[in-house]
């Protein structure tokens, strides 16, 4: 219980971060996921550089039909936003869905993604939202996509030295619909199984379905198949039914001790039918 010994630095500017993390530094942001792995040992991070103190990371603002949520911003802050419930429901819905009130009150957006755990709530959200992330290396900054972004279970294509410093994600439509339902692990309220639904109806038709489905598999990934199934129909609830089915075609789905593959199978149809209700009932 007690982590290896470590260095500390908490600078105040994001080049200095850039240049500490370049040089073999970890970032430490909420530390609601590294300090308990680091109290289990199962990481060892020589130096730890905090950037909770660099102000230049912490902002939501709107832009260009955006908003942009910098990378330590808390799951509070993201699910108290008026900014953010206003314009990106789903992803305030997201972020009180998080654990509980202390997590939320340290853990931050950026945190959460780069750590990548496969039962994380925002990447649902974010692969819905078709989010983009911006990542800044120290003389470098790229844009990716969620869809891109995760690649196994705490895995992802951040490369050494990078950091997340923005997430992306649309401003919704007026009349757009989403719901975040997810089936909480009873202790920590992780997903056991997590689905995002954001669509759009018109002259009585359902079109630009989006579907995040996170805890499932080793990573989030977007119900294709089952966004497919919906567009276009008006949709009654077999035609939910129908789509719902669809959500976990092509995944491989994850067996632990909290729950079986094919409980959770069971558990993306349940909770993809009630995410589809509740975002048709929000679209007007
Ligand atoms: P940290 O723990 O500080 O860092 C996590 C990892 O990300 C580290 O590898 C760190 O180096 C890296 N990192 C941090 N910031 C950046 C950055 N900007 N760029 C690059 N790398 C970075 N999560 C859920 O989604 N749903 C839940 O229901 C849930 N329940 C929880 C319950 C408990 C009791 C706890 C302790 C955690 C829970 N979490 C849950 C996890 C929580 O959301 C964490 O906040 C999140 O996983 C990590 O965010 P953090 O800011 O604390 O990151």
């Amino acid at each position: 219980m007690i982590p290896q010994t470590f260095e500390y630095s908490a600078p105040k500017a994001l080049d200095e971060a850039l240049r500490l993390v370049n040089q073999g530094g970890q970032p430490l942001a909420g530390g609601m996921s590294l300090i308990p792995m680091m109290k289990l040992r199962l990481a060892a991070p020589e130096q730890l550089v905090d950037i909770g103190r660099i102000k230049e990371l912490n902002y939501i603002r709107e832009e260009g039909g955006t908003l942009r949520l910098g990378a330590t911003t808390t799951h509070y802050d993201v699910e108290s936003s008026p900014l953010v419930r206003s314009k990106c429901p789903l992803l305030a819905e997201t972020a009180a869905a998080i654990g509980d009130v202390q997590v939320r009150n340290m853990g931050t957006i950026g945190g959460s993604v780069a750590h990548a755990d496969p039962a994380a709530d925002y990447p649902a959200a974010l692969q819905a939202l078709e989010a983009k992330l911006v990542l800044k290396g120290a003389k470098s900054e790229r844009t990716v996509t969620a869809a891109d972004f995760f690649v196994e279970a705490f895995a992802t294509v951040l490369e050494p030295g990078e950091i997340i410093r923005e997430v992306i994600v649309p401003v919704e439509p007026s009349g757009a619909g989403t719901s975040y339902q997810k089936m909480a692990q009873p202790a920590s309220g992780f997903a056991m199984v997590g689905i995002a639904a954001r669509l759009q109806r018109s002259g009585g038709k359902i079109h630009s379905v989006r579907i995040g489905v996170t805890g499932l598999s080793n990573h989030s990934y977007r119900a294709m198949e089952a966004e497919r199934a919906l567009e276009g129909k008006a949709g009654s609830a077999s035609e939910i039914q129908n789509a719902a089915a669809l959500v976990t075609e092509g995944a491989d789905a994850n067996s632990d001790l909290h729950a079986s593959a094919d409980y959770r199978r069971h558990l993306a149809v349940v909770y993809a039918t009630r995410a589809l209700v509740a975002a048709l009932a929000r679209a007007v």
